[in-house]
């Protein structure tokens, strides 16, 4: 790392960048609004004068202190796909409607956000509509986990109005406090780094991408590249549609030009001596996805137009974590859909998902008449969206307690004494248990007693082994599952 005696920058050469925040609450609830305000009321009007295209973006000065958001339509499925592998944005502003309180998309949000351990403030909007119930939405936030400040939690609040503006301000000002509880910094020395939120074809500036840079600095001349696209940047503009040379973290770019069209949500890397072609090899993380075996399973054929695609969509459902379903990938490959992945999935009970690719006539015939599932796309989210459909319909509570059978030791008629280790949760003497085979139920069992080392206990907990007695009319084997 280059260091210069008069650099006065610590150690790592971390600097402090602004915070990139979104906006996420039920529709009609005044997302739009309250970014439309916090522009319109926030950006010099002079400035704001000169933008030719919204760049889904934009950087705001509060109390001396730049701060940006995201404001781009479908954030939230972006939003969602990014909370599932690294972090696009720092801070959330959950807005709630005063006078609708908290919604399905509301609850979808707090989920997200708590999924992703994204710091956020709540916006209690619309407060100036004469049915606004501020103390209501608090009591209903509360119900639903979100502790509010002064409500024994310490999620910070404002109670706002985006049509007249009231309580904005101090929004803002509780946005700024939480971004310094987050001690945000990049390196300016490193490779400049971020995630992609936009791309499209325009006339004159071919294929274009709009960026929020997170690390680094994005400079004119660097090579630029995603995990599904390449590119050289031979413009930069900021989000006032103004050429510029370079741009630091955290602002949105449009990034002119790309050989082919990134995808949304992906991150890119940028730099003068970048390798492209190994840069792009970028994919997210796969953390393993570990399937319980008491969870129904969605099971996925995933198809794309190449393997930078094919990786790219494969990296981010193996970074998805449902609660209740796993989630199996049983095969992947380039290319059309085929009559062959119809077969494949018929066989195995799966859904066929096309990323910039289609099915062929046949296979698209007999994935009809097999009643075969194809869900294709050339945009990522939706087809994360897809998959978040199909997990809810076969989507089943999770149980209290897991239990797997180590050993058989004796059986006598319906009493079988067995030794099981609990998985998860705890199980009690006495507890109704369903035994499962292969995740296949296949019949019910009581426990009449159970044992620790010889004594008698009331209660065997998470990561404990025991001994069980247990009356069934089915014999068990070692490698069943009790499920409470
Ligand atoms: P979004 O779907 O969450 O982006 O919601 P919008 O911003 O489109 O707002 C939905 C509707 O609520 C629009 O008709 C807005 O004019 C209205 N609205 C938003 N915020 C307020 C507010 O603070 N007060 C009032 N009275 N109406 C609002």
């Amino acid at each position: 790392m280059k260091t210069t005696d008069n650099q006065q920058l610590t150690a790592d050469n971390l600097t402090p960048r602004p915070p990139i925040v979104v906006v996420m609450g039920h529709v009609d609830h005044g997302k739009s609004s309250l970014l439309d305000f916090i522009r319109k009321t926030n950006i010099v009007a002079k400035e704001a004068g000169g933008i030719t295209q919204s760049i889904g973006a934009y950087e705001i000065i509060h109390n001396d202190k730049k701060i940006t958001f995201i404001d781009t339509p479908g954030h939230e499925a972006f939003f969602k796909m990014r909370a599932r592998g690294a972090k696009a944005a720092d801070l959330a502003i959950l807005v709630v409607a005063a006078d609708d309180g908290v919604k399905p998309q509301t609850l979808e949000s707090i989920k997200i956000l708590k999924s992703a351990n994204t710091p956020f403030a709540v916006a209690i909007n619309k407060i100036d509509k004469p049915n606004a119930d501020i103390e209501k939405t608090k009591n209903d936030l509360t119900a639903n986990g979100v502790l509010l400040e002064g409500y024994g939690g310490d999620v910070s609040w404002q109670a706002i109005s985006a049509k007249t503006g009231q309580g904005v301000n101090e929004l803002l000002d509780l946005i700024l406090l939480a971004a310094e509880m987050e001690n945000l910094t990049y390196n300016p020395e490193e490779k400049a780094e971020g995630f992609i939120i936009e791309a499209k074809t325009d006339s004159s500036l071919g294929n274009i991408a709009i960026a929020i840079v997170k690390n680094g600095v994005l400079k004119v001349g660097d090579q630029i590249a995603t995990p599904t696209a390449i590119g050289k940047i031979k413009i930069l503009e900021n989000f006032l549609s103004k050429k510029v040379k370079k741009l630091e973290p955290s602002a949105p770019a449009l990034i002119s030009k790309f050989d082919n069209l990134p995808q949304i949500g992906e991150e890119f890397i940028a730099g003068h001596d970048i390798d492209v072609k190994t840069e792009r090899e970028i994919v997210p993380e796969t953390a393993k996805n570990k399937i319980a075996t008491h969870l129904p399973v969605l099971k996925l054929i995933i198809k794309a137009d190449v393997s930078g695609s094919l990786e790219t969509l494969s990296g981010i459902i193996k970074n998805i974590k449902y609660e209740n379903v796993g989630v199996n990938i049983i095969n992947e490959s380039i290319g059309g859909i085929t009559d062959g992945d119809v077969k494949s999935a018929l066989a195995n009970g799966a859904i066929i998902l096309g990323f910039k690719t289609k099915p062929t006539k046949i296979a698209e015939n007999l994935a009809k008449t097999q009643n075969i599932k194809i869900i294709v796309s050339e945009i990522i989210y939706e087809l994360i969206e897809a998959i978040d459909k199909e997990i809810k319909l076969i989507e089943k509570p999770r149980p209290l307690a897991e239990a797997e059978i180590l050993k058989i030791f004796s059986r006598k008629e319906k009493k079988q004494l067995i030794g099981a280790k609990i998985i998860f949760g705890s199980i009690k003497n006495n507890n109704r248990l369903k035994i499962l085979r292969n995740n296949e139920e296949i019949g019910f069992g009581k426990i009449t007693s159970l044992k620790r080392q010889k004594n008698e206990i009331v209660e065997a907990k998470e990561g404990q082994e025991c001994g069980i007695m247990l009356e069934s009319d089915v014999q068990i084997n070692e490698g069943d599952r009790l499920i409470l």
